[in-house]
């Protein structure tokens, strides 16, 4: 019998395990709740993953939502989420982990003899790649800052960069990150999937706080990809108008305080233009950040009067490299 840990793979069924993943500083294990749905026709693998940052919870209540509410009938292939990858950085409600400090999604491939969340990434790269056709990585803004809702693809020469591109077109946003040869960020686990053969996406939405239109949209980004890789009946959407973005400028506050936004998600803003400040106890402007580039995509903004510290990622602003119309079908 097929499992994905000690879940079952049976068609027709949802069923219930875990990933082993570790252990805890008492000894105690780490467990990964793992969901796997499964079709009664054979199909492709989609592995859905949330709270690689643990602070980023919108993408966990999606899955388990989405699996709830996913019809069998209907499926083609097999769902498998994992709601919660992170668990001691979920657990101190953190982006990074408070166990070696790292941020999980820049060290992939990870190491089976390093610090805890080296080891934790080996394990995931390996799990998946025994596992999964496809892979969609659930992120938000965490508990400081807000995302739009975009997609990001490590696109590359390879048929997975470019079938990850092809998939990030059809998952109902019309911004795209297209991330190539890792120049903005190294480590992700979508690029070492996609250097593994694997297309993959990464989802953002939210930030803080999860809404009833993060968790659709969530929802829907799944949906469409099953859709485009038919384990879902119906026609993925093709937007109008696509915005390519690529070459992240990431912003750390320099100063404590609390941090006033001069701009919404979504924006686009030239050289210049003021992002935001930091504003200490006294009611005085420390800090002022400004857009760097013209054309720029505000992907990122720290959320109003949220406490900062000193290096803290408050904004990120990327620039547009392209835009374009697709036909309708294609
Ligand atoms: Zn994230």
């Amino acid at each position: 019998m097929k499992t994905v840990g000690t879940a079952e793979v049976i068609p027709e069924k949802k069923t219930k395990g875990y990933l082993h993943a570790g252990t805890d500083t008492d000894g105690s294990p780490f467990q990964l709740p793992v969901l796997v749905a499964a079709g009664k026709e054979e199909g492709p693998t989609i592995w859905v993953q949330g709270c690689i940052h643990g602070d980023e919870y919108g993408g966990a209540a999606s899955i388990i939502r989405f699996f709830q509410e996913l019809d069998l009938s209907k499926l083609r292939g097999t769902f498998v989420g994992v709601p919660v990858t992170n668990l001691p950085s979920f657990k101190a409600r953190y982006r990074t982990s408070p166990l070696d400090g790292a941020n999980l999604n820049r060290i992939f491939p990870g190491d089976p003899k390093g610090t805890y969340s080296q080891r934790l990434a080996h394990t995931l790269i390996s799990t998946i790649s025994e596992t999964a056709d496809y892979v969609i990585d659930l992120h938000s803004g965490g508990n400081g800052a807000y995302v739009p809702f975009y997609v990001i693809c490590d696109y590359n020469d390879t048929e997975a960069g470019k079938k990850s591109l092809w998939l990030a077109e059809r998952m109902g946003a019309d911004v795209i990150w297209r991330s190539e040869a890792e120049t903005d960020i190294t480590g992700t686990g979508t690029a070492q999937l996609v250097k593994n053969g694997i297309p993959a996406v990464t989802v953002e939405c939210g930030g803080g706080n999860v809404t009833e239109d993060h968790e659709r949209l969530f929802k829907e980004s799944i949906e469409n990809a099953m859709k485009a890789l038919e384990m879902l009946p119906g026609l993925a959407p093709i937007q109008n108008e696509y915005t390519v973005i690529n070459g992240a400028d990431f912003f750390f506050t320099g100063q404590g305080g609390l941090f006033v936004p001069a701009c919404n998600v979504g924006d686009v803003l030239n050289k210049g233009d003021l992002l935001g400040s930091v504003m200490n106890l006294y009611g005085d402007t420390t800090e002022e950040l400004h857009c760097p580039s013209d054309d720029a995509y505000i992907a990122a903004i720290g959320h109003r009067y949220w406490p900062v510290h000193p290096g803290q990622l408050i904004a990120e602003a990327i620039p547009v490299i392209e835009r374009f119309s697709k036909e309708k079908g294609s």
